[in-house]
């Protein structure tokens, strides 16, 4: 169960006569949730940081640093296919680099083409799709 589900599994079980009862895992409960509300907080500060980079720097140069990060990205897996022994670390480090890079300018382009609610619907849509295409190929060739 996610926190949410967990929530409000936590309310519904308080809101049932006896109320006041005490519920299994509320203290663990409640940490994990105000980590949840931190970490949403840490969400809204750096899109205040993102939307200050549009306005300050403009739409076209930040739609060519998202350009650049993916070609970064590009090159940094391209060259860890390559490495070998000692270099594999390095160039693993490259990866998480560029893939910060990309995160970091796709959501500036989330917000830059006020995007943020379709691009979660799609990103629901195309999990659940991938959900169905996985149990029909696990359905023909076996689980792994
Ligand atoms: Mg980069």
């Amino acid at each position: 169960m996610n926190i949410v589900e967990r929530l409000k599994a936590y309310a519904k079980t308080y809101r049932e006569p006896p109320t006041g009862r005490e519920v299994e895992g509320t203290v663990e409960l409640l940490e994990e949730a105000a980590e949840h509300i931190e970490m949403l907080g840490g969400k809204e500060e750096r899109d205040i940081v993102f939307r200050r980079c549009i306005c300050d720097y403009g739409t076209q140069p930040q739609v060519d640093m998202m350009i650049e990060e993916m070609s970064e990205l590009t090159k940094a897996l391209l060259k860890w296919r390559r490495a070998k022994g000692a270099e594999l670390t390095a160039a693993r480090d490259c990866i998480v680099d560029e893939l910060a890079g990309v995160r970091i300018m796709a959501r500036q382009m989330e917000i830059l083409f006020q995007a943020e609610d379709e691009v979660e619907r799609r990103i629901d849509f195309k999990v659940q799709r991938q959900s169905k295409r996985l149990e029909e190929w696990e359905a023909k060739n076996g689980r792994n």
